[in-house]
């Protein structure tokens, strides 16, 4: 098997190779699998072994073929159909088969694709939506999903400086709220561990485990602005300073611009001029300062039929509050923070 289809296909096993078999016919073939189309790639596997009793090199004893399921590819499931040798040792009768190094024994998912489903998991992309991607059921991903938390071998004394918490919806068989929460080393991005409930005492219980060095040497962590867990993690992680996940901050300044309009609104009360302004342009105080228009001019039903630009109504509707217009510059602030990643 070529190098570069190995490096497309995402394929690490130095050992697989082209099934011989299929050395003169096409080794893919489309078939249908379970009422979907499907890639079918014939390989083979086999290697020297040696005996892990006697250290002899052991003597081929056939083969035996073994489907898995890879990432799909150009739309359609990937299945590696591997002929694996299958070894006997000469001296004690011992037999072995070969090893495929990309997926676990016993697993017929390769190791990319149940990453992948932590990935997208830690998305918050829907099971439905996941499964569907990746040709299987919601079931299937939950059971590789527990494979997946016992595979982690976790170092309860390090922990990396910089910290993200992300949730993510993994259902109701792996947790009782249906939410979980990945734990992540937020420079490399590589998941540390899964967690399978968010709630405070099991937080808690889980984090105490981690010596109080590791803690110690957290500096970040990163959470979405969901309020619980802050204090807790003030409490486990003394010197860390928790930086709130920028796109739920937007939302929350976005939510909160709005609140101050319809504040303003309801004071002027209903039917008024100024009730009806701040009604209609809503959209405008939302928009990011950039984005607004400063020289075309148009007649505003609201302002007696004046001539205005976007930006002249903004004005307007600034002489209106004090207050929105303060608001809005800190709202714009922000927006302009989060475009500058600063
Ligand atoms: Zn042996």
């Amino acid at each position: 098997m070529d190098n570069n289809i190995k490096l497309l296909l995402g394929i690490t096993d130095p050992n697989l190779t082209i099934d011989p078999k299929y050395q003169y016919t096409s080794y893919i073939e489309e078939k249908i699998i379970k009422n979907s189309k499907a890639l079918l790639c014939h390989l083979y596997l086999s290697y020297p072994m040696h005996c892990p009793n006697c250290k002899v090199l052991m003597l081929h004893n056939g083969t035996k073929v073994v489907n898995n399921v890879h990432l799909s590819s150009a739309g359609k499931k990937l299945v590696l159909s591997i002929r694996k040798q299958k070894y006997l040792c000469p001296e004690c009768k011992k037999t072995l088969t070969a090893k495929f190094k990309d997926t676990n024994y016993h697993d017929h998912f390769s190791n990319a694709v149940k990453a992948k489903f932590v990935r997208d998991l830690s998305l918050s992309r829907p099971m439905c939506e996941i499964a569907a991607d990746s040709f299987t059921s919601s079931n299937t991903i939950i059971r590789s999903l527990e494979s997946v938390e016992n595979n982690f071998k976790v170092n309860r004394n390090w922990l990396p400086s910089h910290l993200s918490l992300d949730d993510f919806k993994s259902g109701k068989r792996f947790s009782s709220s249906g939410m979980s929460m990945c734990l992540i080393n937020a420079v490399n991005h590589r998941i540390i561990d899964i967690i399978p409930e968010r709630n405070n005492k099991f937080l808690r219980n889980y984090f105490i485990q981690y010596s109080h060095k590791a803690r110690l040497s957290v500096m970040t962590i990163t959470v979405d602005l969901y309020a619980p867990y802050r204090s807790l993690i003030k409490e486990l992680f003394p010197n860390a300073f928790i930086i709130a996940d920028k796109f739920h901050v937007v939302t929350q300044a976005y939510t909160a611009m709005n609140k101050i309009r319809i504040r303003v609104m309801k004071e002027y009360g209903a039917g008024t001029h100024e009730y009806r302004a701040l009604k209609r342009f809503w959209k405008l105080l939302l928009k990011n300062q950039d984005d607004v228009d400063y020289h075309r001019y148009y007649p505003r039903i609201n302002f007696k039929y004046a001539e205005l630009s976007d930006s002249e109504v903004l004005d307007r509707l600034f002489d209106m509050s004090s207050e929105l217009k303060t608001a809005y510059e800190y709202y714009q602030l922000l927006l302009q923070m989060y475009r500058k990643n600063s």
